[in-house]
């Protein structure tokens, strides 16, 4: 039996962005301010996407050094803002991407808004109308049912690359770093914490910076690979029996911005090994867990939920300044690292990264190491290879853009970008992202204005 969806023509526009995650909120708003009209369509209630739905805070640093920020534009806009909105802080080595993930959920609402961008949340794109090789309209579902939205340009901001898939452009997803699911902790006394850390944690980063205000950031992390100075409580944890090993193979803090008693996880990090350990898996032997399935994404909920309880166990128990306090918030989304990757016109690779390759089509600078989070319990970030110090790589335009005799008037943007796995784990980084989105925002209001022919 063939069922047919009925849907209704909701409206059209110039440039329509999927996803509203760093990418795609950048996009939108280049696009919007550079005289589109511009809709940007988001499954979730929220902006931010793994930024703030997945609890991803801080920003990583994307500097030469503490004055040369390598990323400009809406990047230090974003960050200025989040900083006047009590939310941000610049951190002792000039990274200003400290961010509170709820303060950053706002002002990405405004700094859409106010440049014209149409929001559209609880909406989930499901088809879209192709001739040739020329996008039409897409398909969108909510609460009132099916319609489209007609636009001349399309970005695909959905870090899954959904809308490429369903675009039928080139795209690859064989390998995958492992998923974390983060969360944060309130009542935590910061002061001692920091204190403790200020006595006891010798390494060459520091990992307390007292702001003028009194705030203070820090971080602080474990792992089996190197010498942290929570070795000691983690040891003893795992003999007691108060956390596996699983749940300390990867454990990272971070203090919040204008949030004097919160403290952000970078963890639990939920592995395919356990994964595999699980038998009510529909198939055991497939010892890897997949974002793009809902079955995985279902696995790693619930198992990081119960690491997550013995976590926070372990850190009232165990942990200086850690007594009173309690889980404030679990990411409603998974944190998902790496999933579809465009197949494009270039395909940025490792080499690029590590000798600081350079284009003419340059639309973003980084030096962000090429930083993987391995599948297997006892790899670490496996690969910290970077740019050597003083130098940086660019990511090209066309590492956005789907072969040529693909998709025309489509541009991917974000962590699905064109790259192959080793370099998408250097520019995944929200910095990046941010650049990206950006730059494809003004692409497509460029190719609008310049009349160019789409159609075939
Ligand atoms: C655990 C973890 C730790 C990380 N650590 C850091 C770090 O310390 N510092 C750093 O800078 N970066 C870090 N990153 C990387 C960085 O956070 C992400 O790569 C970046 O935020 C991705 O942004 P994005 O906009 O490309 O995609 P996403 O943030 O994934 O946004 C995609 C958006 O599209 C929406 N969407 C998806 N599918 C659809 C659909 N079908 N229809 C409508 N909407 C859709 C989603 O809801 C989401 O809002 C980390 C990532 C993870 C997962």
């Amino acid at each position: 039996m063939k069922t047919e969806i009925n849907y209704k023509e909701l409206e059209s526009c110039n440039v329509l962005v999927v996803g509203g995650g760093v990418a795609g909120v950048a996009a939108a708003v280049s696009a919007s301010r550079a005289g589109a009209k511009t809709i940007l369509v988001e499954k979730n209630t929220f902006l931010g996407g793994m930024a703030t739905g997945g609890l991803v805070t801080p920003m990583m640093k994307n500097a030469l050094d503490a004055k040369n920020i390598l990323t400009k534009g809406i990047f230090i806009e974003i960050c200025d803002r989040i900083v006047k909105a009590d939310g941000g802080a610049t951190f002792e080595d000039g990274n200003p991407g400290w961010f509170n993930p709820e303060i950053y959920k706002i002002i990405l609402d405004e700094i859409c808004t106010e440049s014209g961008v149409k929001l559209l949340f609880d909406t989930q794109i499901t088809y879209v109308k192709k001739e040739n090789n020329i996008l039409n309209e897409i398909i969108i579902f909510n609460k009132e049912g099916f319609s489209s939205i007609k636009a001349k340009e399309f970005i695909d901001a959905t870090g899954d690359g959904d809308l490429m898939r369903l675009s039928g452009v080139s795209f690859e997803s064989n390998e995958h770093q492992a998923m974390s699911l983060r969360f944060m902790m309130s009542g935590v006394d910061i002061n001692d914490f920091a204190k403790w850390l200020e006595e006891n944690d010798h390494s060459d980063d520091s990992p307390v910076y007292r702001l003028n205000n009194g705030d203070i950031l820090l971080t602080s992390a474990f792992t089996y690979e190197k010498d942290w100075t929570l070795r000691p409580f983690f040891e003893d944890a795992i003999k007691n029996g108060d956390l596996t090993k699983e749940d300390a193979n990867y454990f990272q803090i971070f203090s919040v911005p204008g949030a004097y008693d919160l403290i952000a996880f970078n963890c639990p990090r939920i592995h395919s090994v356990i994964a595999s350990e699980h038998s009510e898996r529909s198939n055991p032997e497939r010892n890897t867990l997949d974002p793009l399935k809902a079955e995985d994404i279902s696995y790693v909920l619930i198992q990081g939920r119960q690491m997550i309880k013995r976590i926070s166990k372990f850190c009232k128990k165990y942990l200086p300044g850690f007594r009173k306090s309690y889980i404030c918030q679990i990411a409603p989304l998974v944190g998902i690292r790496e999933s579809r990757r465009l197949i494009g016109q270039y395909v940025l690779t490792k080499e690029d990264v590590v000798s600081g390759g350079k284009f003419e089509d340059a639309i973003a600078d980084s030096n962000w190491p090429i930083d993987i989070h391995s599948l297997k319990l006892k790899a670490q970030t496996s690969n910290l290879k970077a740019p050597k110090v003083g130098d940086y790589y660019q990511i090209p335009l066309r590492s956005l853009l789907p072969k040529e005799n693909e998709v025309k008037n489509l541009i991917v943007v974000g962590r699905c970008l064109s790259a192959t796995f080793e370099a998408q784990g250097s520019a995944r980084i929200q910095a990046n992202c941010i650049a990206m989105g950006e730059a494809a925002g003004n692409f497509a209001a460029k190719r609008i204005k310049q009349g160019i022919e789409l159609r075939t």
